[in-house]
């Protein structure tokens, strides 16, 4: 559909305007820069002539490309030089000879200017990508092979990581017009950032093959990979689009994170943002389990209620039968896994990460939360284990000297762990 570009002139005048007069800035304030300031001003002033008035034909939306691709070039330039502007302009010294002359009321007026330029250059270039230039605003964008059409503004790609060693990958391919300016600016969100890092007991480790100890620095654990040029960039990357018929493939990898990340896909260095895709990395069949609920209560992180759909059952299973065997006594059920599967805190068994582990407390049964406590009743310890093993459990980890060997010689799987003072580590099938 071809769209006249009568409906944005106004923009495209306010683009030109405020194009010239940074240039002119540039110029009075230092020679070189502003000469480059030129260039691209008269770069974007012929495209614009070739525009005005009439309809656009696909070789216009290639000018309408090149003008803002110019307009970008020209903001960063200013950008750049803008430090040395003020400072300048507060000093009332000007470079160029005219300026000489000029008082420093002057100067500090287009320091003044700078930024409603850039704003005003902006918000032409949305404008102009929104109404004009037929596909020059126009991305196609595909998301771990799913397409992702540019009205949706905000995608959440659920990654099921095979395992919590992979380090998973999401491919993003991009396809435009020829020589399309695009860049793709991702970071961690705020909200994510709340939830995984602030507080220290959830620091995660991440494990990789051979290295089960392995702590990263949080800012290792992510990157943006440009394939075919081996190109790496944290934070950001952009390009010049190939064309329709070929791909710009970006990898983000990250290593067993559940942190949500957000994407950014603009055109060119400062225009709208096209795209925003919001990640969340989930290990592979992990689900929520309840935190809390009719058979069982809660306690420890909440974020650790993570795991695979067996061990869902199993605490349903586990706590029908402890509110059965005690009378109406819930029992208290802890830390499962992350939604990464990734390992944390204190936690170094592999079990919480593969959504298999769960701790679950010896109290109320026992009466008493520590094993060390002269209360503390085998009897009653070794009953509950027993039903953690009826309802699918394969192992289990206690402190209790007794408990563990009264289990032993039942056949069961349970090894002395003195580490679980308060609660069993019960690991299922
Ligand atoms: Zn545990």
């Amino acid at each position: 559909m071809a769209t006249s570009i009568k409906a944005v002139e106004d923009s495209l005048d306010k683009l030109m305007d405020s194009a010239f007069d940074d240039a002119e800035i540039l110029l009075a304030f230092d020679y070189r820069a502003g000469n480059q300031a030129v260039k691209l001003f008269e770069a974007m002033k012929s495209e614009a002539l070739k525009l005005l008035g009439k309809t656009l034909t696909p070789a216009d939306a290639v000018r309408v490309r090149s003008l803002l691709s110019n307009g970008n070039k020209l903001i960063s330039l200013v950008d750049r030089q803008l430090p040395g502007i003020n400072r300048r302009a507060r000093a009332g010294v000007g470079i160029h000879d005219r300026l000489l002359k000029e008082d420093q009321k002057v100067l500090l007026k287009m320091e003044k200017a700078i930024p409603a330029n850039k704003k005003a250059m902006q918000e032409a270039a949305k404008e102009l990508v929104a109404a004009g230039g037929q596909d020059a605003g126009k991305l196609s964008l595909t998301v771990n092979g799913e397409q992702i059409t540019s009205s949706d503004k905000v995608i959440t790609v659920d990654y099921r990581a095979t395992s919590a060693i992979d380090e998973p990958t999401v491919e993003i391919l991009l396809r435009g017009p020829e020589g399309m300016p695009v860049r793709i600016e991702y970071g961690e969100t705020a909200e994510s950032k709340a939830n995984n890092w602030d507080k220290d007991r959830m620091n995660k480790k991440v494990i990789k093959i051979g290295t089960d100890k392995e702590e990263v620095p949080r800012e290792e654990l992510s990157e943006l990979v440009q394939e075919g040029s081996k190109s790496k960039a944290r934070g950001s990357l952009e390009a010049n689009l190939p064309g329709w018929n070929y791909e710009w493939k970006v990898a983000f990898q990250t290593r067993g994170l559940s942190a949500a990340y957000a994407f950014k896909v603009a055109i060119g260095e400062r225009s709208p943002i096209l795209f925003t895709l919001d990640m969340t990395f989930t290990a592979h069949g992990f689900e929520r389990i309840p935190y809390k609920c009719d058979q069982y209560n809660g306690y420890g992180q909440e974020e650790a209620s993570w795991g695979q759909p067996a061990l869902r059952t199993f605490l349903k299973n586990f706590g029908e039968q402890h509110i059965k065997e005690t009378n109406g006594k819930k029992p208290w059920v802890g830390n499962k896994g992350l939604q990464d599967g990734v390992k944390y805190g204190k936690h170094d068994g592999v079990s919480h990460m593969r959504g298999r582990g769960v701790d679950i407390r010896i109290w109320p049964r026992c009466t008493t939360k520590l094993i060390s406590n002269a209360d503390y009743n085998v009897e009653e310890h070794v009953k509950q284990i027993k039903s953690y093993f009826d309802n699918g459990a394969i192992y289990v980890a206690t402190s209790s000297t007794p408990a563990a060997s009264q289990c032993i010689n039942l056949g069961l799987r349970v090894e002395e762990r003195s580490k679980h003072i308060s609660h069993d580590h019960v690991t299922i099938k």
